[in-house]
């Protein structure tokens, strides 16, 4: 594959890439030079200069700088030039989907329909900048108006995963700029080209607008020093960050010190109940994409399957079939819909993961590492489907690998119980054909998640609903729905358009 890296704004992969993007200038990190590989084949692709503290406060300060005007643009015309970045963004989707499978190996499909979620959220974004509104509420008091405005917030700080190293910075940003907010982000140091890339096309689209400050949007590359350090930095009231657990705990910690707020995405521990009505060939589809797809690195992958004893056995094995049956390789090539796991850390973690359930009581089907017929340096393994107990501790961990858990049920008060008995809480699902059975499950005692679906899988949302999780996932919400109002301060006005003072609640008053 040939990459039309200039399009990016890439001159040359051979140059260290800057660290640090403020507005449109883009800098060397004064930070460690760190290599940036390709998982398909563990290749070294470039190298970068990460961002100091420094480096990250500048970045912050110049945010500051940029919200003063941009908070008095008004909001349709910020609309506007997130208008032009889906421009862009439409322009370069097959390149970029490119940039994607090469730095974080999905397959082209996957990467495409990522970047394709930028383009959707830009324009749910710019009907929005058009709909932020507040509510007028009667007031109790004569010649009083009540009423509410959402005004924008300040600089918000972005944290991202690698797993999503486009779309999820793309419901903050794009939302976020509409709602007034410049954006710092701080992209998973495992995928940096894809972060500079997007703020070239951003960088791009903010040039056709001569009113746009282009500080409103930066960059800064590093590890979780850069993290903490957007993370404790006063001048950003909201701090949206998206990964693990023990990050966002990290985070959510620094966060509070200083009384700022903090919107949290973090790993999830899917469960799937699979009851007797089902429709099998159906279920069958929704399990194996959303339990191998992205070689089960999202955070919304199918993690735990539990099932009814009357069809568990032929389900499992029907499942294997397919399992044996899947392509897994190198994601660019053709049909291929199994790529890479990250790196050798996530395949180390998968081994150990298995191994664990071996221990505790778990009957394994597949999980290898696959050598042959795959490009050498990438980690590729066999999607694995375990058997074990709903009480063994395994099935509590997101184990960030294609390891789906099978567990059994015979009532469907039983099922729930087993699916909520975990500390996560992102993305669930059932599959039945009894209405009262899938009413249930989305009722206040069925799924305790943030998402919960009926005969779909558990990955693959859209971005018009609000995304996010419950308990440990953090209880953030992201991208559609209301979810903007994360993004904006709200402000309850007063408006005494009489001639007395009348004070609430009847009290009286040197009158
Ligand atoms: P990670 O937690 O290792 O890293 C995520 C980001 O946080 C990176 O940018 C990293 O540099 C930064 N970071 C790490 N430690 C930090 C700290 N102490 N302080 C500040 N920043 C820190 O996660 P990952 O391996 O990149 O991604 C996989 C995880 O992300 C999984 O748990 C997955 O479920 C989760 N995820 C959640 C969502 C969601 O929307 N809920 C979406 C994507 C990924």
């Amino acid at each position: 594959m040939m990459l039309d890296l200039q399009a990016l704004g890439f001159n040359s992969l051979q140059q260290p890439q800057p660290g640090v993007w403020i507005g449109k200038s883009a800098e060397m990190g004064l930070g460690e030079k760190i290599e940036v590989v390709s998982p398909i084949d563990g290749s070294a692709i470039a190298s970068i200069q990460l961002a100091t503290p420094a480096q990250v406060n500048q970045a912050v300060e110049a945010a500051s700088q940029a919200f003063r005007h941009w908070r008095t643009v008004p909001a349709p015309q910020r609309g506007e030039l997130v208008r032009r970045i889906a421009e862009q963004v439409r322009q370069h989707k097959i390149i970029l989907a490119e940039l994607i499978t090469l730095e974080a190996g999905k397959i082209p499909q996957e990467a495409l329909g990522e970047v394709q979620e930028w383009i959707d959220i830009c324009d749910f974004a710019v009907g929005l900048s058009r709909q932020l509104y507040g509510l007028t509420i009667a007031s109790e008091r004569p010649d009083h108006r009540l009423m509410e405005q959402w005004l924008p917030l300040g600089p918000v700080g972005v944290i991202t995963a690698f797993n999503f190293p486009v779309a999820v910075w793309a419901w903050n940003a794009m939302i976020g700029l509409v709602c007034g907010d410049p954006i710092v982000w701080k992209p998973s140091e495992k995928t940096p080209l894809c972060a500079l890339a997007c703020q070239h096309l951003v960088q791009r689209a903010i040039a056709t607008l001569p009113d746009v400050p282009p500080e409103v949007c930066s960059v800064v590359i590093g590890k979780a020093d850069v993290g903490q350090t957007l993370a404790s930095h006063p001048s950003l009231p909201l701090i949206s960050a998206t990964g693990s657990i023990p990050m966002g705990r990290a985070v959510a910690t620094t966060v509070a010190q200083r009384l700022g707020r903090s919107l949290l995405e973090l790993g999830g521990n899917n469960g799937m109940i699979v009851a007797p009505s089902a429709n099998l060939e159906l279920a069958i589809r929704a399990i194996a994409f959303a339990a191998v797809g992205t070689c089960g690195q999202r955070c919304t992958t199918l993690r735990r399957l539990i099932v009814h004893n009357r069809i568990a056995d032929n389900l499992v094995e029907r499942l294997q079939k397919v399992y044996r049956s899947l392509p897994i390789g190198d994601p660019n090539q053709e049909g291929v819909l199994v790529g890479p796991l990250i790196d050798s850390a996530s395949g180390e973690k998968m081994q150990a993961a298995l191994e664990t359930a071996r221990q505790q009581g778990g009957k394994i089907f597949g999980g290898d590492r696959i050598t042959e017929g795959v490009p050498k340096g990438g980690v590729y393994v066999q999607p694995a489907i375990v058997e074990i107990s709903p009480d063994a501790a395994i099935v509590q961990e997101e184990t960030f690998a294609p390891i789906l858990y099978v567990m059994r049920y015979e009532t469907l008060e039983e099922a729930i119980a087993i699916h909520n008995n975990v500390p996560q809480g992102l993305s669930s699902a059932i599959f039945t054909e009894n209405f009262r059975e899938a009413e249930y499950f989305l009722s206040p005692a069925g799924s305790d998640c943030g998402i919960v679906n009926v005969n779909i899988g558990t990955s693959g949302a859209e971005i018009g609903g609000a995304f996010g999780g419950e308990k440990e996932t953090g209880g953030g919400r992201e991208s559609g729905s209301d979810s903007w109002k994360a993004y904006m301060r709200r402000v309850t006005n007063t408006v005494n358009y009489g001639t007395a003072l009348p004070l609430a609640q009847g009290i009286r008053f040197l009158d």
